[in-house]
């Protein structure tokens, strides 16, 4: 996702982006969620609600277009037909090991999408609630090197960025950190001061080639387009099959529609092609899939229909990783 960029522009009154007021449904829509895959579990820890916003602040579409779809509704777009989204992340535990992925926005962190900047959630009280105090994860994970996948790799403590996850190794994909190296912009030049570079100073971090093994049954996949070293995530245990698919699916819309590309991605025909690939390959194994913006159910199984693909929710189960 990288919602925020247009406020710099004339879009700022058109934008509507609200948070969800009903505090007691929020409440709950931020407690940990786990699913098992074989003895694979993936617990979501969310760091902000579910946004609703317009179609084309995301993807490159209309709410003309978001109409087609009415099994969309109500979980992924409102009656309105505007995109429902969040942020969160996601603990593989495998092998033994804690595998945090795609750790969010981050606190402290100057952006320019409003909503995003200077955050101050409690993510890491909930990681903990989850069953994962930060200093028992091993692995951490960035799909890709947005700054809403890689924000809680640092955090700010006496004045500098700091490794969040100090007995973790960081894996990044070459590709992905090559490109890092060279913002083009200020926001990916504060991504990459803030957020990449205080861990390689650190020493934490090892960079991998694409289908690197992190632990058995976890591997990475690569799924180049929204950036070019973008990697999903894939899980599999006892015959059943995961992914957790960063950005190569920013929505369900994409899935019925998968053509359809966000405002952000690096090459628009890669990004299809891997998001084909991807839909493809999960109808035909029964894979599910974890959508890294999905609400609620933000983990799917695929299936093909008439044009495209559709989405049937997998419902985890509410808890932390202490709570059985
Ligand atoms: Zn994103």
């Amino acid at each position: 996702m990288r919602p925020g960029r247009r406020d710099r522009g004339g879009r700022r009154g058109r934008r509507r982006m609200t948070s969800e007021r009903d505090a007691a449904r929020d409440s709950q829509a931020m407690a940990p969620m786990r699913w098992e895959i074989g003895d694979i579990t993936v617990t979501r820890v969310m760091e902000l609600p579910t946004m609703a916003m317009e179609p084309d602040d995301l993807l490159q579409t209309t709410r003309e277009v978001v109409a087609r779809h009415d099994w969309l509704k109500p979980d992924y777009v409102t009656p309105d037909l505007l995109l429902r989204a969040n942020i969160q992340a996601f603990v593989i535990e495998a092998g033994g090991k804690r595998i945090m992925v795609d750790p969010c926005v981050g606190n402290d962190k100057p952006r320019e999408g409003q909503l995003f900047s200077m955050l101050q959630t409690p993510f890491l009280e909930r990681l903990a609630v989850a069953g994962y105090p930060r200093e028992s994860i091993d692995f951490v994970l960035c799909t890709h090197l947005h700054f809403d996948h890689c924000g809680w790799n640092t955090m700010l403590v006496g004045g500098e960025w700091v490794p969040t996850f100090p007995n973790a190794r960081y894996l990044f994909a070459r590709a992905e950190y090559a490109c890092a190296t060279k913002p083009q912009g200020e926001e990916e030049a504060a991504v990459y001061r803030d957020s990449v570079r205080p861990v390689m100073a650190a020493g934490l971090v090892d960079l991998v080639d694409p289908l690197h093994e992190i632990v058995a049954g976890v591997r990475l996949e690569p799924s180049p387009g929204h950036t070019p070293g973008h990697c999903c995530v894939t899980l599999e245990s006892r015959g059943q099959t995961a992914m957790i698919t960063g950005d190569a699916l920013h929505h369900p819309l994409q899935a019925a529609e998968p053509d359809i590309c966000s405002l952000y991605c690096w090459d628009k025909t890669l990004a299809v092609a891997s998001r084909k690939s991807i839909l493809e390959i999960a109808s035909i194994t029964g894979a599910t899939l974890f959508g890294s913006h999905f609400p609620e159910p933000t983990a799917v199984r695929v299936r093909k229909a008439a044009t495209g693909w559709r989405m049937d929710g997998v419902r985890g189960v509410r808890g932390s990783a202490t709570s059985e």
